[in-house]
């Protein structure tokens, strides 16, 4: 039997006719609204007796759907400005790409292409070859392969090498580290087979530590670079040449894990801590290096292995290198990235002129100069003043992000709003439901948006987005 709270819950088709016309896929909308339906009929106690006044009136009850629908819609991937400063920010979608490298992602993506097809021989061919070729010379490499992501790299590295009767890996303790969200060093390695041979201690490690303990069991030596934090003062660890020469008499393999594939000189760049290069550690000795293809190289999610051919070869071979290959697009989008390059990325440092205009988008970011940043800034906050809200230029501290240089800030330039109503959490919550939405923060109890991660091209929309959010002329019409 129904009770009367149950009978008020509204009917489906009712809630659809009140909510309108909503930008998002009926199916969908339908899906939301019976959920949301679905949680009042259990917070009355279906089948129970009913607390009077458990189920909100009608107008209620399509708040909390709209509200449903709102955060539906949010979550759907668009584009953002993003104002935190941070470059490669991974929960922002990491390195924008360069335009010439979309140009061919939606040309791969719009037809078919010779993926794995020979043109030479009209029959079957390898996959991404010229894609290899070429970071193999961008990083001096004898071979290069490619993968869905760093982490699916190292994973396939230590599978494949732990795979045999040697188990182990060595690795410093003050390389035990966390990467992001859930990625754990440790964790990574027990979960592809390996046996962890911490050497040293959290802040000295010495090459003495890493020749005691490689042995008839050793499967590798592994040295991750430290991403995401730096340690200072009492900090001592062998170099990528003194561990190299270590594995060569002993006869193991040495792998280092760049993390972020920095391929030009952060230091010559942005006059920042010198992150290190893939062909520099295969210089000193390493027999493979992994990286990201979306930190500082500048390009699409991936990870790169780089080094020597045979093992390069052998890895190939695995059968889990099959789950995890990289698909048409993020291939095409690489193979554009390394072009540029190849084209003159890095000669074109000394010119951003030149580079900027069609170069890698990160590393314009990290080489324009807080000049240029200020004057931009300038006519943003003359035309937001204008218009009646209060705003000043700041300066900042943009970071690399994405676990790159950790202790290098650059300084930079940043747009100040004046605290109103609600105050600085209400003001940016208010940016972020715009469209597009803003991404600033808060700091010093103000809202601030850094103009180093806001493309030239993006500051009118960046100012519309401000006004539609917070001028006092759009407040009063809203309510
Ligand atoms: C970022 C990072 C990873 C993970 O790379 P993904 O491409 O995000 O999978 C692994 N190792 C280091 C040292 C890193 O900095």
């Amino acid at each position: 039997m129904k009770s009367s709270s149950y009978r008020a819950i509204p009917a489906v088709e009712k809630v659809l006719q009140a909510l309108g016309d909503i930008a998002l896929p009926r199916p969908a909308v339908v899906a939301i609204v019976r959920r949301e339906l679905a949680k009042l009929r259990g917070r009355t106690g279906r089948g129970q007796a009913v607390k009077p006044g458990a189920v909100p009136g009608f107008d209620n009850v399509l708040v909390q759907v709209q509200g449903a629908l709102d955060a539906l819609r949010r979550s759907r991937i668009q584009p953002v400005l993003n104002g935190t400063g941070v470059l490669a920010h991974t929960n922002l979608g990491r390195s924008p790409l360069a335009p010439s490298a979309v140009e061919t992602l939606r040309a791969i993506a719009l037809n078919y292409s010779n993926l794995e097809y020979n043109l030479t021989e009209g029959e079957r061919g390898g996959r991404a070859a010229y894609l290899e070729h070429n970071l193999a010379v961008l990083c001096a490499a004898e071979a290069v392969m490619v993968v869905n992501n760093n982490a699916g790299a190292l994973v396939l590295i230590l599978r494949h090498f732990c795979s045999g009767p040697r188990r182990e890996v060595v690795i410093s303790r003050g390389e035990l580290v966390q990467i992001g969200g859930e990625f754990r060093i440790p964790d990574i390695l027990e979960a592809s087979g390996a046996i962890l041979r911490e050497v040293g201690t959290t802040n000295k490690t010495a090459l003495q530590d890493y020749a005691r303990v490689v042995g008839k069991n050793t499967a590798l030596i592994l040295k991750v670079h430290r991403s995401n934090f730096f340690m200072s003062g009492f900090v001592e660890s062998p170099s990528t040449a003194e561990i190299a020469a270590l594995a060569r008499r002993k006869r193991v393999p040495f792998i280092e894990d760049l993390g972020s594939g920095a391929m030009a000189d952060t230091q010559k760049l942005a006059g920042i801590e010198r992150e290190p290069m893939p062909a520099e550690s295969l210089k000193h000795g390493a027999n493979l290096v992994c990286f990201s293809g979306d930190k500082l190289l500048g390009g699409p999610q991936a990870g790169v292995i780089a080094g020597r051919g045979r093992l390069i070869a052998a890895l190939k071979r695995d059968p889990f290198f099959r789950a995890l290959r990289c698909d048409k697009l993020i291939l095409s989008a690489l193979q554009s990235t390394v072009d540029l390059y190849l084209e003159g990325e890095i000669p074109a440092a000394a010119r951003p002129e030149r580079a900027t205009k069609d170069g890698i988008p990160i590393l314009a970011m990290l080489r324009v100069s807080n000049e240029e940043l200020r004057a931009r800034a300038n006519k943003i906050i003359v035309a937001l003043r204008a218009d009646g809200i209060q705003a000043a230029v700041g300066t900042g501290e943009a970071r690399i992000g994405g676990g790159a240089l950790p202790r290098s800030t650059i300084p930079s330039v940043t747009v100040v709003l004046a605290p109103c109503e609600g105050g600085p959490g209400v003001m940016a919550a208010k940016l972020r439901a715009g469209a597009p939405p803003v991404i600033g923060y808060v700091s010093d109890g103000r809202l601030k948006i850094d103009l180093r991660t806001i493309f030239p091209r993006q500051d009118e929309e960046l100012l519309q987005a401000i006004r539609a959010a917070l001028s006092p002329v759009n407040a009063d019409h809203r309510d």
